[in-house]
């Protein structure tokens, strides 16, 4: 461990720099995650220790070669130092039960239902009843954005098991059209949104227009916390939602 304190000068007195990511001299979060734990024990492995050489004045300072070694441990730790702040001020969940989401929107099956029998007033539907306006008149271009058919904290693992469950739950084929919109367009487009806006909604509180925002501000967070998830078996949240739905008979 002795290789961890460098010789030190009076500047350095006055800052912890273990405090301090050796690789960019940035803000380490006070709790770092197993990943970034991880991650750092991977870019340790392949760098040394560089301190006094002239780039930084962190006696921590650690050189990779090639610099790119470090880039996606810094970016993590940048995530888990400003993103994750925003995220604990507003509540947004660190973690999450994707095994009671098909429960959760079983419970909304009719309003699901309902959404698709009159989708008008849904902002998703007229923003694609927009795009498909801009289609037919030949401007190039779908403008549906990331931030629109996210689904906020929820992140890809989130969005998968929502999928399913409105897949299943609603019946849909994806050969077929709902309201003369072919069903995959419809279902990523109108009803994964509304169906996080619900369960932001419900989770937090909120009013519509807030979860909202939220799904739009978390969007980042919820991909790099809860990215896509090959434990997700779309065969088994069919399956639960199925049984939910029996039950409920
Ligand atoms: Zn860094």
């Amino acid at each position: 461990m002795s290789e961890l304190f460098g010789p030190g000068d009076g500047a350095s007195q006055s800052v912890d720099w273990s405090s301090l990511c050796p690789y960019c001299d940035g803000e380490l979060p006070e709790h770092p995650s197993t990943v970034l734990k991880e991650l750092r024990t991977a870019v340790d492995a392949r760098s040394q220790l560089h301190p006094n050489s002239g780039l930084s004045l962190n006696p921590l300072h650690r050189r990779t070669t090639p610099v790119t070694v470090s880039l996606s441990y810094c970016e993590r730790h940048d995530f888990e130092t400003t993103t994750l702040r925003v995220a604990e001020k507003s509540h947004w969940p660190a973690d999450i039960d994707f095994n009671s989401l098909p429960r959760r929107l079983v419970e909304h099956c009719a309003s699901f239902e309902e959404l698709i029998e009159d989708p008008s007033s849904s902002d998703f539907y007229l923003d694609v009843l927009r795009s498909l306006e801009r289609f037919s008149s030949g401007i190039a271009g779908d403008l549906a954005s990331f931030e629109k058919t996210g689904t906020g904290y929820y992140g890809y693992a989130g969005k998968a098991v929502i999928l399913w469950s409105l897949t299943e739950m609603l019946d849909l084929d994806i050969i077929d059209s709902i309201h003369s919109i072919p069903t995959p367009v419809f279902l990523e487009r109108v009803l994964i949104p509304e169906a996080a806006v619900l369960l932001i909604q419900e989770d937090l509180g909120l009013t519509r227009e807030q979860a909202l925002a939220t799904k739009e501000k978390s969007l980042s967070y919820g991909s790099i916390l809860f990215p896509e998830d090959d434990t997700i078996n779309p065969r088994d949240v069919r399956r639960i939602v199925r049984n939910l739905q029996v039950a409920d008979f």
